[in-house]
């Protein structure tokens, strides 16, 4: 599933090939995945267009288009992805941009169809819609709105940090590494959290999705890829997700594979010796 790093390098990797291109022609093949306009009146909309900038938002594309023509969002959610070659799966196409540019064809697919794309007119329309169902972004949370956020919820950390209304960007890959790195237990209670483990928190974000990114993301199955079709590196050097039984990069203990309360549905990975439920309390010696 895309996290923020996958869906930021499908941002770096369109900006060569999209930005400051003209849409020549646009072609929705799956209205289903459409929000709020059928394929003719999106097509009409955009099409002719320039593109003004590609950002990320959370796991969000967005598209700026110039002279006031608004916004593209597209949202690749579990399967979706932009190819700036031919895509293996031509069955999987949902969308394509044709540009006046070098690359002229940039393909969006989804295998399972979950994926959105949205038009909006301007800028405050698409903040609103974002920040309707999201907080602010991973990479840009202060420490003081993390540890306010936290504070407020009785559930287990790890699906705190995966929930997009509390902030944007983190799935279970990269929870399971981040709080490797804070060398917290993905089951403490998120509103228990101490000023230095909170520290750490906020510090191991950043450092954990920057290195991803670096990385060009995370692909473990034959679900995600780079605009040009290949693998993210993050898993060949990480230390926890995928890792189930292998000594811990820390300390040597083996890692647990596990499922926690709130996320049954998906593995969680850490060390037990590196991230204790109950850290030790530190008594007085004589
Ligand atoms: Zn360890």
């Amino acid at each position: 599933m895309p996290e923020l790093p996958e869906v930021e390098t499908m941002v770096r990797g369109l900006r060569p090939a999209l930005g400051g291109m003209t849409l020549r022609e646009v072609q929705v093949l799956d209205e289903f995945l459409l929000v709020d306009h059928t394929a003719r009146e999106f097509e009409r909309t955009v099409q002719g267009a320039m593109v003004d900038r590609i950002d990320r938002r959370g796991k969000w594309v967005v598209i700026a288009l110039g002279d006031r023509r608004g916004l593209i969002v597209i949202q690749p959610r579990m399967t979706g992805g932009f190819w700036l070659i031919p895509p293996d799966r031509p069955d999987h196409i949902r969308l394509i941009l044709r540009t006046d540019g070098p690359r002229e064809s940039i393909w969006f697919c989804d295998n399972r169809r979950l994926g959105k794309i949205a038009w909006y007119p301007g800028a405050e329309e698409a903040e609103l819609a974002f920040s309707r169902s999201h907080g602010p972004d991973a990479l840009e949370i202060s420490r003081a709105e993390l540890g306010a956020r936290l504070a407020r919820t009785a559930r287990g950390i790890k699906p705190t940090l995966m929930d997009q209304k509390v902030l944007a960007g983190i799935g279970n890959i990269y929870a399971d590494e981040i709080l490797f790195r804070a060398r917290i237990h993905p089951s403490r209670t998120a509103s228990t959290l101490s000023n230095g483990e909170l520290d750490r928190l906020h510090a191991s974000i950043p450092a954990v999705l920057s290195e991803a990114i670096a990385a060009e993301g995370s692909s473990f199955d034959a679900g995600y890829r780079t605009v040009l079709g290949l693998e993210g590196g993050f898993l060949t050097g990480n230390a926890m997700y995928g890792r189930g039984g292998q000594p811990c990069p820390n300390c040597g203990h083996a890692i647990e594979k596990t499922k926690i309360a709130g996320l049954i549905g998906r593995p969680t990975h850490f060390c037990a010796r590196c991230q204790p439920l109950d850290p030790p309390r530190r008594t007085k010696t004589r």
